[in-house]
């Protein structure tokens, strides 16, 4: 049996880490918005749709960050 490790990957060839923007708000009849802004590498650019939906929905004012985050999983030692 091999142990197994799992770690944030901060290797210079990792996939970026990417993020993106989620409505939390409702729409009039009480069902969720769930709309969704671009998932981008850079984090100020993802925060720019926050402020592009507040503009046509003035009372969704809750949001999601989610961030795609590399991790890898490490073997104790290379299986053989
Ligand atoms: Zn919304």
């Amino acid at each position: 049996m091999l142990n197994w490790t799992i770690s944030h990957d901060s290797a210079p060839d990792a996939p970026p880490t990417r993020h993106m923007f989620r409505c939390l708000g409702e729409d009039e009849d009480g069902k969720p918005c769930g709309a969704e802004g671009p998932v981008v590498e850079d984090f100020q650019e993802a925060q720019c749709w926050p402020f592009e939906h507040l503009r046509e929905h003035q009372d969704h004012r809750s949001f999601a960050h989610v961030a795609e985050v590399p991790w890898l999983m490490i073997p104790e030692e290379e299986p053989s």
